[in-house]
């Protein structure tokens, strides 16, 4: 069967092209899909699409701006099988993992949809006598969204949502690794019967397409989820043009284990946090912080219970953990890991690419746990991205905090005690943005906001109210009457 080719859209057009493939990591001989290969010029041709589509989307009313969306929400919900099962082989994670992504998007559109009706500005009384003043929220303009393989429909969900609603046209450059999920939304978009223009999607490398856009002098702001050293130079380029930009990058994210903890939860917390989705989340644990007292049979048990983790396919059941996303992925993990065992030692628990039968066919990395390590090890100070878990040993509780908070990265952290000082402490203490007592690192809703602090992130936060600050602009009003 020959592989569907996915077009790029622009101007509410399906735009074809040169092709590249989107592969299955558990199973390179399939091809997902084929996506288009944009250009610069066709990027060039997005932003003006959008630029155009701008004032009149910006000057519809909230709520039908939200009818639209509701209606985009209801057309994935009606596709949601089809759309978790594209992830699950675009990206690899398991499929129950992929469900719950598409779920969270689906919500995500539907919370952002109400925002149409709700989105509120300021109403205060003036110091001076028949003068009535209030701030109301204004779009940006046209917005570039640039977003990463390893939740490839939630982020992409995050950013489209809120920056429709507030009433921005958007262009949207999904990651090479995994388009198909962001692919998704768009069609559900144009199927709800978004205005020609408002929305726009062009894949393609990112050193090509990506630049173009942040280059476009239509647009206005660019949300960019992704790693550091993209970001860093998109920061560069974007400020050299002095327009918005939004910066989620990497981390490096610590779990403090104190002895007075759920012993068997923390457990269960940290694998979960370190090897779902195979350590591809950006809040996943990378180092376990524990207190010297457990230390030892901390380490027995996360080691027995990460044997115990089934890796394969993820649209198997009960497999716990797929593939990493591609190879380049992989062998930069295996990398890692050599470099831990360099630094540690043997690894307490895995340490190998899996080999043999089906796993011949994909990237897959066991997950793989390191002990005994200390803070000027490379592997508990680089992001790794992989199923690598290193543990550290802490005297106690402040020096838990000293070691999780010794690190340039602050985007997610956790920590597992009964002890409510300790838990405020941490709260107080603890340099990230996202914060869990006794839950994993990894695992936030959209209700809230996300995002990181120190070199995680830069800018406004996502997701919640708190995403609206990013995509709109106050507009203050003095009247006298
Ligand atoms: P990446 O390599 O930085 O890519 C992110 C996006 O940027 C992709 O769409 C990529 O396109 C594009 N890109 C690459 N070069 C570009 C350029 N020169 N100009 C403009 N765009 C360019 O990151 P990734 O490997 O997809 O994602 C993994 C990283 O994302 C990790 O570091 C992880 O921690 C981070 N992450 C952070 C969060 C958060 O909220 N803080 C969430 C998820 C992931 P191509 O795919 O075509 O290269």
């Amino acid at each position: 069967m020959s592989a569907k080719l996915y077009a790029n859209y622009i101007n509410g057009e399906w735009v074809e092209g040169a092709k590249f493939e989107n592969r299955n990591p558990a199973n390179t001989d399939e091809v997902v899909g084929l996506h288009t290969a944009g250009t610069a010029e066709e990027m060039a041709r997005a932003v003006e699409a959008a630029s155009a589509a701008y004032p009149k989307w910006a000057s519809m009313a909230g709520p039908a701006r939200g009818a639209l969306l509701y209606k985009a929400a209801e057309i994935l919900d009606s596709r949601f099988e089809q759309i978790a099962e594209d992830m699950t082989r675009e990206e690899g994670k398991t499929l129950p993992e992929a469900k719950g992504e598409v779920r969270r998007s689906i919500n995500i559109f539907r919370y952002f949809a109400g925002e149409g009706a709700r989105m509120g500005g300021f109403i205060v009384p003036s110091e001076r006598d028949r003068v009535h003043m209030f701030a109301i929220r204004r779009p940006v303009g046209v917005v570039g969204l640039i977003t990463p393989w390893n939740f490839p429909s939630a982020i992409p969900a995050w950013k489209l949502a809120p920056a429709l609603i507030c009433g921005n046209t958007v262009v949207m450059k999904p990651a090479s690794a995994a388009p198909l999920s962001a692919w998704r939304l768009i069609e559900a978009c144009h199927d709800a019967g978004m205005p020609k223009g408002v929305v726009n999607f062009v894949a393609g490398a990112g050193s090509a397409v990506g630049n173009a856009l942040v280059d476009a002098p239509a647009v206005k702001a660019v949300s960019f989820t992704g790693s550091c050293g993209i970001g860093h130079k998109l920061h560069e380029r974007a400020s050299k043009r002095r327009i918005r930009i939004q910066l989620e990058m990497g981390g490096k994210n610590p779990t403090i284990v104190l002895a007075d903890a759920d012993f068997g939860a923390a457990v269960e917390n940290v694998v979960n946090a370190a090897f779902f989705s195979t350590g591809q989340k950006c809040t996943a644990t990378s180092r376990a912080i524990v207190e010297e007292s457990i230390y030892d049979r901390f380490v027995e048990a996360v080691a027995a219970r990460t044997r115990r983790l089934k890796v394969g396919d993820g649209m198997q059941a009960g497999v716990d953990i797929g593939p990493a996303v591609d190879e380049g992925a992989m062998n930069t993990i295996l990398g890692y890991i050599e470099k831990g065992r360099a630094e540690a030692g043997e690894p307490v628990c895995g340490g190998r690419r899996l080999t043999g039968g089906e796993y011949d066919k994909g990237w897959f990395v066991e997950p793989t746990v390191f002990a005994g390590v200390t803070e000027e090890m490379v592997i508990a100070r680089e992001e790794i991205f992989g199923p690598v878990l290193a543990i550290m040993k802490a005297r106690d509780f402040a020096h838990a905090m000293e070691i999780a908070n010794g690190s340039e990265f602050g985007l997610s952290a956790s920590v597992q005690t009964s002890n409510l000082s300790r838990s405020l402490e941490f709260v107080y203490g603890m340099e990230a943005g996202l914060l869990t007592v006794n839950l994993p690192s990894a695992g936030v809703e959209y209700q809230l906001p996300f995002g990181g602090t120190k070199d995680s992130s830069f800018g406004p936060k996502e997701q919640g109210p708190a995403a609206l600050e990013f995509y709109s602009d106050f507009k203050t009003v003095y009247m006298k009457y």
